[in-house]
Parts: structure tokens; C-alpha cells; sequence
């Protein structure tokens, strides 16, 4: 029996069509490079984005052809985050972090024909631009005075030349809307490619209270950059909901973020941890004498939350909120929300489970699977590997078929995540395959480590990698950096953690660092980190 519903295609002109009639007048903030602000509306922002879909189609670009960003975060972004799938096309956003290789090898794989880049990033274009020819690149201007850059068209003469009787084309909602590359930290990234539909149901699964919370009336930023899986769907979320959107452009370090958040009264961000606990020991060293922040919820991703991070935040009354994803889950999988019984438990159980990945997101199936393909129990102690499947998990990569190292013969997504999992269904991430540490054939869990290790007040962050070993095969090392002004012996912090691990999970060394140095995304580079101390301990 067929349903009497209608047959409405999930796309992204709802979207528009709802952010035009009901937002028109709500606040769209972007800090410029000089940290000026621009202020505009979803009104004026939406109108641009029509022009922008109308102008490329008119410039000779079909539904279905690539649009490059080469941009930080702010209004013109997300002009093409909601232009260029309006017209039909596919938004690539460029990683500007990734070397200028691999930034060149994603644009050619995935066959941009056109380039909007911010005229500030003019440089870092320029260093890959004899690799990969785009047909036309487009000069934003974001940091610097309207003027012609010689040899590139200018994104709003582009704008400006948009003609109103070009019309946009109809949309299916499997159709391509945007493609990220994974960050690759092995071999060269793979491009994920979303669909009106997937992009649409996670930015309805991002608004619920229990994964993002988008909601009217809120502030939202994302600290994550544009570039990285979509800023985890929150400017299609936030325009679905009708948030305003308070881009931070370019500056990202604590005190720069530290006052928008408080000029602009935000109440919601989002970024990695490394993000945070530069803020907390920002936060921490002002003493509540410098800034006025409004209770504000954090969302944290990319890496796990340290429950000394959580705990730290609170005190300012800024509540993080732990997700777990990647780029070919959209990326929003699992949360850690606290059921009405957990609410009750003590404070310091809350803070160990709002420390875990959380339970998936509706319509995100989950499974932990050990190496012989049998599903692990709910027991907390069984790890697992993550295998994941919904509307919004990609099922393949581009231009590649499905590899069964990373999907399973029954079509689930392998993570290459290692979990396990308690008795409410509550993951708890214990690492990545590659970065599990195997001594004497039982494994040490990296992350537990690391979180216990920023436990510690004097430390500011701390990475843990394995480091061959003849008896052993591998031992942990920390690698731990201090707060200004701190000290400790390695003696100190191993009497710190016995209480709290197996004697044989502690590091057989601490070293301290100036820095833990960071992934394109902002999280620790344990590749780097390896490379670095196992090349030290050969010579
Ligand atoms: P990316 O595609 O760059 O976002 O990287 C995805 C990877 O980041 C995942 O496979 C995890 O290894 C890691 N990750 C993301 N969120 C978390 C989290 N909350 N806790 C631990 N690891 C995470």
C-alpha cells in the first residue's frame, strides 16, 4: 500500500526558501582579518547566494560541476555553502592546511572547475595554482580593500553579473551537494561526497537537543573552520533553525575568540579540544577579571574531551558537549547526553560519562566488532572496532570502489575506531587501530592515558604514542607540555596516575615539550610526534 504522503525531495531550497521567509532580518556577524566586524542578514546573505547560483550557471558551469573554497569562515563562505548546491553545483571545500601537494591532488581528483578563494589566501593558492588549472578563480574579498587582483576574476563583479531569468535547476535529493576529503594522515585523502538528503537530515539531527542543540535564539560559532567536514553541518543547521551565525574568521586563539564570544554574546561553539584548553588556561589565568561570557555550551569533536577539560570549562559555565564523527559520517554520529537516571549519579560519575563518545544519533546505526567479525558485548571492557551505518555515512569513496578495509561485506562504514561499550549503549573511544599501543600482546589505550595525564593542574596537553621495544614490541611515551609557569618531575606525574591505571599502562618515559605539534584539523599529529621521537631514539 503506498502512503498518501507527499513525495517532497529533501534539498536544499527548502532550506533557503524557510531561511528567506522566516530569518530575513536575523544577525549574520563575521570578524574580518583586522577584527572589524561585518554585519549583514540571512536576508542579504540569501539574496547573494541566488546570485551566486545563478551567475555560475550563466558563466557556463552544469548541475553536478565542482566549486573549490579556498576561504576561512565567514558570510562569503556561507554564501557558497548555500549558493553554489542552490544552482545545482557541488561545493568542495579546500583544506588549507593540508600541504600544498595534497590541496592539489584533492582539487584534480575531484575535477574543480572554478575557485573562490579569499584574497588573503591569495599566497597559499599560489603555492599549489601550477598543479591543478582551474577554468576561473574568483577573488573574495575579505581582508583587504575591494580592488582587481591582476590575473583573477573578482567574486562580486561575478555576483554583480547574475541575471534573474536564469533559472535554477530542479534538484533530486540524492544529487551531490558539497565533497570534504578526509584529513589523510596515511596515504593521499579521499573525497566523501554528501547528498541533498544526507546534508539535510544531519542538519535536522544536529538541531535536536541531545547532539547539537541549533535552536532559535541561539549565537553559533564555529571555531572549527569551514573546511573541515562541513564545520560539522552547523551552517546548514543554523540556517535551518534560524540561529544567528557569528563567524570568527581567521583569528583562533584564545583571547581572540574570548572576545567575540563576549561582544557578540555567543552561547554555542564549536571545535576541537586543543581549541578549548587553550581558552580554559586563557580563561583560568584572567581569574574571571576579563571576560563576561554567557552560559555557553561547547561543542567538542575531532578528538576525545578530557574529563579535566570538561571539568575545567565548567567552572566558567561553559558546558561541553561531546560528539564523535568524521568526515564520511557527515560528521555528527554519537553524542553524550546524560539520561534523566545519569543525572542523578554523583558528579564524579557524571563527568566520566559525559567524558565517553555517547549513544548514536536516530537513524545512525552502531556496532563494535572484534577481529573475528563477532559483534563485542555491552560490557565496557570488550573493545571493538566502530562500524558504522545511516543516511548521512558515506557508502563508498570517490572514484573508489569499496575497499573491504573500509567497509565490511554487509555495507557498514569501518572507522578504524576502536570502542567499547557500557550496558546503556555508551561508546567510549579508546583509539584509532593505528594508535593503540600493543605491550606484550595486551593493549594500552593512548587516549586514556592523555586524558588522565591533562588531569594533572600543571599540565596544559599531553599526547601519548608507542615507541618500539625489544621485549615488550611497544611501550608508551608521554609527550607532556606544562602550563607557563609550571613544573614537575616525570616522578611526580607517574605518582599522579598510579592510583588510576595498571602499573604496566604507565609511560617507561615523560618527556617535556614546548608543543604538541597539531593535524591540518587542529588535533594532535601523533604520526609527526612518532616520526620525530622513534627518529631521536635511532640516533
Ligand atoms: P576527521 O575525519 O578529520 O574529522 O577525523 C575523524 C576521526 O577523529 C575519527 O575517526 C576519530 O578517530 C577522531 N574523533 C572524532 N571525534 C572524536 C571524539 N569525540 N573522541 C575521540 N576521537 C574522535
Amino acid at each position: 500500500m503506498l502512503s498518501t504522503m507527499m513525495p517532497v525531495p529533501l534539498t536544499i531550497d527548502h532550506m533557503i526558501e524557510r531561511a528567506y521567509c522566516l530569518f530575513a532580518r536575523e544577525l549574520i556577524v563575521s570578524r574580518r582579518p583586522d577584527k572589524t566586524l561585518m554585519r549583514t542578514n540571512y536576508g542579504d546573505v540569501l539574496h547573494r547566494a541566488q546570485h551566486l547560483a545563478r551567475a555560475c550557471l550563466a558563466g557556463g558551469l552544469r548541475p553536478g560541476d565542482r566549486v573549490a573554497t579556498l576561504m576561512w569562515n565567514h558570510q562569503h563562505h556561507l554564501e557558497a555553502y548555500l549558493g553554489l548546491p542552490l544552482g545545482g553545483l557541488v561545493i568542495h571545500t579546500l583544506n588549507l592546511r593540508l600541504f600544498p601537494d595534497d590541496v592539489a591532488y584533492t582539487a584534480a581528483h575531484a575535477e574543480d572547475r572554478w575557485l573562490l578563494v579569499d584574497d588573503i589566501l591569495l599566497p597559499v593558492y599560489e603555492r599549489f595554482k601550477e598543479q591543478w588549472p582551474f577554468e576561473k578563480v574568483f577573488v573574495v574579498p575579505f581582508g583587504e580593500a575591494p580592488s582587481q587582483h591582476s590575473g583573477y576574476d573578482c567574486y562580486e563583479a561575478l555576483l554583480q553579473s547574475a541575471d534573474n531569468a536564469v533559472p535554477l535547476p530542479e534538484k533530486k535529493e540524492d544529487d551531490a551537494l558539497g565533497l570534504c576529503y578526509t584529513s589523510g594522515t596515511t596515504g593521499r585523502p579521499k573525497g566523501v561526497v554528501y547528498s541533498h538528503r544526507s546534508t539535510m537530515l544531519h542538519a535536522m539531527a544536529m538541531a535536536l537537543p541531545d547532539y547539537g542543540r541549533l535552536e532559535r535564539g541561539a549565537a553559533i560559532t564555529p571555531v572549527v573552520p569551514m573546511f573541515h567536514a562541513n564545520a560539522w553541518g552547523l551552517p546548514y543547521s543554523g540556517t535551518l533553525m534560524g540561529c544567528r551565525q557569528v563567524f570568527p574568521g581567521p583569528h583562533l586563539d584564545a583571547a581572540s575568540l574570548l572576545d567575540l564570544f563576549e561582544a557578540e554574546q555567543v552561547t554555542m561553539a564549536a571545535g576541537v579540544p586543543t581549541i578549548w584548553m587553550a581558552l580554559l588556561q586563557a580563561l583560568d589565568a584572567a581569574q574571571g577579571q576579563r571576560w563576561q561570557l554567557p552560559p555557553m555550551r561547547i561543542l567538542v569533536g575531532g578528538s576525545a574531551a578530557p574529563e579535566g577539560l570538561i571539568r575545567g570549562l565548567d567552572r566558567h559555565g561553559l558546558h561541553i558537549h561531546h560528539l564523535w564523527g568524521m568526515t564520511e559520517t557527515s560528521p555528527m554520529a554519537t553524542a553524550a547526553a546524560l539520561s534523566s537516571q545519569e543525572h542523578e549519579l554523583p558528579v564524579d560519575e557524571q563527568y566520566k560519562k559525559r567524558a565517553r563518545q555517547g549513544i548514536p544519533a536516530p537513524f545512525v546505526a552502531l556496532r563494535l566488532m572484534d577481529d573475528h567479525g563477532q559483534e563485542v558485548p555491552w560490557d565496557d571492557r570488550a573493545m571493538g572496532e566502530i562500524q558504522v551505518r545511516g543516511p548521512w555515512i558515506t557508502g563508498s569513496y570517490l572514484h573508489e570502489g569499496t575497499n573491504p578495509d573500509k567497509f565490511s561485506a554487509d555495507g557498514w562504514l569501518r572507522t578504524g575506531d576502536i570502542a567499547s561499550c557500557d550496558a546503556t549503549g555508551s561508546i567510549r573511544i579508546t583509539d584509532r587501530t593505528k594508535d593503540l599501543i600493543k605491550s606484550g600482546g595486551e593493549w594500552i589505550s593512548s587516549v586514556a592515558l592523555e586524558n588522565l595525564i591533562m588531569g594533572h593542574p600543571a599540565v596544559a596537553e599531553a599526547a601519548v604514542i608507542a615507541m618500539p621495544h625489544p621485549k615488550w614490541d611497544e611501550r608508551p611515551l608521554a609527550v607532556v607540555v606544562l602550563k607557563p609557569g609550571q613544573t614537575l618531575h616525570p616522578e611526580e606525574l607517574l605518582a599522579f596516575m598510579r592510583p588510576h591505571v595498571a602499573s604496566w599502562w604507565l609511560p617507561d618515559e615523560v618527556v617535556f615539550a614546548n608543543e604538541v605539534p597539531k593535524t591540518s584539523t587542529g588535533k594532535f599529529n601523533k604520526l609527526a610526534l612518532r616520526e620525530q621521537y622513534c627518529r631521536n631514539k635511532e640516533t
